[in-house]
């Protein structure tokens, strides 16, 4: 990304108590459109004052917030619910255009950001507390839910508008108000939310803020101590990052990292169910999802391994790369061309530790310079990074193993457990499978095995610093603190 010098794109503002405003630092990043290369938008780089006035605000109007009744922000989610099922066609076109998936994934996107919304619309059952009446005579106890206080969400490029929907309605649903710092990379889906949500008379000014920036921003929102929790989804080196800064200044933290996600192929795997999945998964979206497959874990014989990998590149073969706008795209583009040259980087680093391509997804780049096709690499040595660490791009890597316990050890080896996936006919399989393997999201023939919106979503070991996930339950526990009262009357 370039510093800009045009003019003819929209200049980004933040949001800050209500109000539109420009932002002070005079440094700006363009976003653009990695389909065809063009600035779509000027974005810019929030620094500490500005951050300091978006605090200031989401503080200003906590003590209103918090004491408006649970059902009357839950209406107040339903009013959001609303505006952005009536806009999710604008919503999804760019998020096409500034992050490059398929105008189909990024309606899903919205989609599934919207179900957040909706399962967050039960705050007031979710909210309550429990009690345990007369431990002692005349003596009772209440656990109360309290809101955290200001909660900051800080977000990927991958998922521009339904990350943010992971964290927003169930911080404001508890009481808490909110600041969202979005990827710099494809801001305008986050920029058109807050447009809609400042359009929401039921969610007052100052609830829901937005600032723009990157590193700078984020180290002034971490550092500053009116904000009280912070949400963060992101590569595992940032989340690391996170998780430490908030701790040091006090403040409650969840942050979920990267990931490398096994798909383990039986040789029983339904030929149709395990393709189909797999493509999804390892080349849908250019690869650039958390719950991507990277590598496919290959059981059985030589003959039964040969055979499973043939399925593969023949399925890649049938795939078309090109911009997430036209209908018939399978494969977007990165989301850079510094995104792409990196994946491309990391395919050579491969091939010279004497991998041998399956399939080769290399051309030349197309209209934006981002694309990058289908790509398998088989033969990778134990050591390799394609093999172990997260690529984010559309390459998937093979591993040869003779049985499922010995896919299972392989894949428990690994530093990351966002997700894992089995293909198998075998309930036996499958169950040993759900029971042993160490990831927090876990698919049977399914490609992509991301929760619905009420169960938690998150991995495990490196792909998450902090204990609770984000959704259902867990981001009730996440945005409210526990009182509890114990009383005696005379
Ligand atoms: P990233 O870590 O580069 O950026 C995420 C956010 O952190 C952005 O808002 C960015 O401005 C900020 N940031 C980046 N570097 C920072 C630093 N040094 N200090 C402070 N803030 C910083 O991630 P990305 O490239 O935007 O997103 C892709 C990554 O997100 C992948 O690793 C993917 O697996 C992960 N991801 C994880 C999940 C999950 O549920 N675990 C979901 C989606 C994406």
């Amino acid at each position: 990304m370039t510093t800009s010098t045009a003019t003819a794109v929209a200049d980004l503002k933040n949001l800050v108590a209500g109000e539109w405003v420009s932002v002070g630092s005079g440094e700006w990043l363009d976003d653009v459109d990695p389909a065809t290369g063009d600035v779509v938008a000027r974005v810019p780089l929030s620094a500490a004052a500005d951050i300091d006035a978006a605090v200031r605000a989401a503080r200003a109007a906590l003590p209103g917030w918090r004491a408006t009744s649970p059902i009357v922000r839950a209406r107040a989610l339903m009013a959001l619910r609303d505006t952005l099922v009536a806009h999710r066609a604008e919503i999804a076109e760019l998020v096409t255009i500034d992050m490059g998936k398929t105008l189909a994934d990024a309606n899903a996107e919205v989609g599934r950001g919207i179900e957040s919304v909706e399962a967050a619309i039960a705050v007031p059952h979710l909210l309550k507390g429990e009690n345990l009446e007369g431990v002692a005579r005349g003596l009772d106890v209440e656990m109360v839910r309290q809101p955290v206080g200001v909660v900051a969400a800080i977000t990927p490029f991958n998922f521009p508008a339904m990350i943010p929907l992971w964290f927003l309605p169930y911080a404001i649903g508890c009481g808490n108000t909110f600041i969202l710092k979005p990827s710099e990379q494809d801001p305008r889906p986050s920029q058109r939310m807050a447009e809609l949500i400042a359009g929401v008379e039921e969610i007052p000014a100052g609830v829901v803020n937005l600032v723009h920036g990157s590193r700078g921003a984020v180290e002034a929102l971490l550092d500053h101590p009116g904000v009280d929790a912070v949400s963060f989804v992101g590569s595992a080196a940032t989340a690391r990052i996170i998780a430490s800064r908030s701790a040091q200044s006090g403040k409650r933290v969840q942050a979920l990292g990267g990931a490398k996600n096994s798909m383990v192929i039986m040789p029983d795997a339904d030929p149709k169910l395990t393709s189909s999945g797999v493509m999804g998964s390892s080349f849908g979206a250019a690869g650039q999802r958390c719950l991507a497959g990277s590598v496919a874990i290959l059981v059985g014989t030589e003959e039964e391994q040969d055979r499973s990998l043939r399925l593969l590149v023949e399925a890649a073969d049938g795939l078309r790369v090109g911009p997430g706008i036209d209908s018939d795209t399978d494969v977007c583009p990165l989301v850079s061309v510094a995104a792409r040259e990196r994946v491309e980087g990391e395919i050579e680093a491969a091939l010279a530790e004497g991998a041998e391509l399956a399939r080769d997804g290399r051309g030349d780049g197309g209209a934006g310079g981002a694309e990058l096709g289908p790509t398998i690499l088989d033969g990778l040595s134990e050591d390799s990074r394609a093999l172990r660490e997260e690529l984010f791009g559309p390459v998937l890597a093979v591993k040869r193993v003779p049985d499922l316990a010995a896919a299972i050890e392989w894949s428990n080896a690994g530093r990351y457990g966002n997700s894992a996936i089995i293909f198998t006919e075998s309930g036996g399989a499958a169950r040993e499978f759900r029971y042993s393997i160490e990831a927090g999201m876990v698919g049977v023939n399914v490609g992509v095995a991301a929760p619905i919106s009420w169960f938690p979503f998150s991995g495990w070991k490196d792909s998450i610093d902090g204990d609770l996930h984000a959704n259902g339950n867990d981001a009730i526990e996440f945005y409210t603190r526990k009182k509890v009262v114990t009383s005696r009357w005379a």
